[in-house]
């Protein structure tokens, strides 16, 4: 079920208590199976505009990304220095810059992610929650924790009792640059989705695994323990795409869910 707001804005929701429960309960479940973490992280739905502008995202994404305007001192509206949380992982890797990292580190956080998204089908939201994973260290142990981490995840939505596929994919670059940025992240097998039905005949990604090779560790000037620079990798559940995949297979009654999926989620 989808409850919108009273308005009826296109891609924007409010959460029943119920579902807020079942998304305690996918956290718990998550971070059970693909921690243990060194640090959770709760993100604000901000975030500085230079670690955005430092990523890449305005180039790479100007058509989802949002600012956050203001009229300081009752002066002219202008834009300040917050835009929007795109992804929850931009606010973890500020966390480690300028640092070596003495062994990989798994941290999680979640954020309240705004997208300018151009379509609004159920799921596809403009507010959304984005709980991640993220690993960051040397290439060879990102690389075999992406793999660990593609793996288990695609078990534990089934053990879910969701019909997943995993489909290799990639992000909506922007441009013509972009066409060949997103070809490139296909080609080399940088992203997969966690493809499951959220509505009636609606398939979409509830969840996708990232390889960011050296980029964030470059651009936040993160080191390895033999002083390279780290590499990243990230798992990104969409929660509010998982519970609705939850629902449309189980039904909206808890209650009524198999003990085993219960017991997953508890
Ligand atoms: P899509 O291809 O559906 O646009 P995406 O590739 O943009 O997804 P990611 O950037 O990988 O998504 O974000 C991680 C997860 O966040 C997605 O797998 C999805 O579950 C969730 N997500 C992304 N965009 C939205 C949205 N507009 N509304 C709700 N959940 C979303
Ligand atoms: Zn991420
Ligand atoms: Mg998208």
């Amino acid at each position: 079920m989808t409850t919108s707001s009273t308005l009826g804005t296109p891609g924007v929701r409010l959460t029943p208590r119920s579902e807020a429960e079942l998304v305690d309960g996918l956290r718990r479940g998550i971070d059970r199976r693909f921690g243990p973490c060194v640090e959770h992280f709760v993100a604000p739905p901000v975030i500085d505009r230079r670690v955005v502008e430092l990523v890449g995202y305005p180039e790479s994404f100007p058509q989802l990304l949002g600012s956050v305007y203001g009229a300081p001192q009752g002066g002219p509206v202008a834009a300040t220095d917050l835009v929007l949380t795109a992804a929850a992982c931009h606010h973890l890797y500020p966390v480690f810059a300028d640092r070596a990292l003495a062994s990989p580190v798994v941290a999680s956080v979640e954020a309240a992610c705004y997208r300018g998204e151009a379509t609004s089908e159920t799921g596809r939201l403009r507010s959304f929650r984005m709980y991640e994973v993220v690993c960051l260290g040397p290439a060879g142990a990102v690389e075999e924790w992406r793999d660990r981490t593609l793996t288990g995840a695609a078990g534990w939505l089934r053990e879910l009792g969701l019909g997943i596929n995993v489909v290799a994919a990639n992000d909506p670059f922007f441009g013509r640059t972009g066409v060949l940025l997103a070809s490139t992240q296909r080609s080399q097998g940088l992203k997969s989705e966690f493809t499951a039905e959220v509505d009636d005949g609606l398939v979409q990604a509830i969840a996708s695994v990232n390889y960011h090779k050296e980029h964030f560790g470059e651009v936040f000037g993160i080191a390895d323990a033999d002083a390279g620079t780290a590499h990243s990798s990230c798992l990104a559940f969409g929660l509010d795409r998982v519970v609705l995949a939850l629902r449309r297979r189980h039904g909206d009654d808890v209650s009524g869910w198999p003990p085993e999926v219960r017991s997953l989620l508890s």
